[in-house]
């Protein structure tokens, strides 16, 4: 795999390749029949609508870009000029771009660049088409997170959210700028398995726009069954009493590493799954469950109990500030509810 090129090298070679372009010669190749040559622009009917408007179709002489200002069929196939060629001579990407190095001389040829790149290309176009009610499991990479996370919002710095810190959403690996088939933006938040390997996003809405049942995404086919969230880094913070705290969601795991708790994992819901119970088992000596002050959380305590009681030490407490969760608490709060660990 060492001969691939990252995307940027790629990225530029194909700006070399559409500078080499003449807007000219690949039109009248394309059969197209120009009308006006600008400085800027090479002009003509569009063919893709068969328009018989003589400037409809524009090609930038610079960027090779161009628009259909009768029918706007850039707007169906793109305003590439690899776009245009896909879809003129019915070629796939790869024989566009070959198309396009035989008629300037160009050669960017490297065909493990080409497959890495038509790869991330396909991936986009599956994404586009996917319902974006479940997040579209294709995002679930390393360069995708990476994107994400430029596209944080300040939603979670807000106070009335958590007031997170970006030090710590940094550390977390919050990301954002996805946006659900609704239009509702969401922030991005990756869950890891035990050795630290990409298997999910949770999205939060961050307009509160969408309905409560979908202010967070999980990504389809996500099973948190046997994950438990953070616990790859949390293990390396249970001390010699191989302690664990399990607490429901993403917010109260980073509240309580906020107030010096690193070893804390949430189970993503307020029952601790059988495959989560395993984990448990085969990581820690002893759980501290530190479920949400509602109804759910205090039954899921309960269950915890009877599930787990008799397998390893369980230590519950329950939260006294009803309706609040341990994402919701002040430092103080935490340290009078959960005390010293390790
Ligand atoms: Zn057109």
């Amino acid at each position: 795999m060492k001969s691939q090129i990252s995307k940027e090298e790629f990225a530029y070679k194909l700006d070399r390749l559409r500078e080499a372009i003449d807007a000219e010669q690949l039109l009248n190749l394309l059969g197209f029949k120009i009308t006006h040559v600008t400085e800027k622009e090479v002009r003509a009917p569009c063919p893709i609508h068969g328009g018989s408007n003589k400037t409809s179709f524009r090609m930038n002489r610079d960027t090779k870009r161009w628009v259909c200002f009768s029918q706007h069929c850039h707007e169906d196939i793109g305003f590439g000029v690899i776009d245009l060629v896909k879809h003129m001579l019915n070629m796939t990407f790869i024989e566009a771009v070959r198309y396009l190095e035989s008629i300037t001389g160009i050669d960017i040829h490297d065909e493990f660049s080409y497959i890495e790149y038509k790869r991330n290309k396909d991936r986009r176009e599956f994404i586009q088409q996917m319902d974006n009610r479940k997040i579209p499991p294709a995002l679930t990479d390393e360069i995708y997170l990476k994107s994400f996370r430029k596209f944080r919002s300040d939603y979670f710095e807000r106070a009335e959210n958590g007031g997170f810190d970006n030090e710590l959403l940094d550390l977390f690996e919050v990301g954002g700028g996805y946006v659900d088939k609704f239009g509702f933006q969401r922030d991005v938040i990756p869950i890891r398995d035990t050795t630290g390997r990409l298997l999910a996003y949770s999205c939060r809405d961050i307009t509160d726009k969408a309905d409560y049942a979908y202010k967070y995404l999980l990504t389809e086919g996500f099973d948190k069954d046997k994950v438990l969230y953070n616990l790859f880094k949390a293990k390396d913070y249970m001390g010699e009493s191989r302690t664990l705290i399990v607490v429901e969601g993403f917010k109260s795991v980073w509240n309580l590493h906020r107030a010096g708790y690193k070893n804390a994992v949430a189970c993503m819901g307020s029952i601790i799954t059988q495959g989560q119970q395993h984990l448990l088992y085969s990581t820690a000596f002893n759980v501290i469950i530190l479920f949400d002050g509602d109804e759910a959380g205090v039954k899921g305590t309960v269950r915890t109990l009877e599930d787990m009681g008799d397998k390893i030490n369980v230590i519950p407490l329950f939260l006294p500030y009803t309706g609040k969760d341990p994402g919701d608490l002040t430092i103080e709060e935490l340290h009078s509810i959960i005390g010293v660990v390790n």
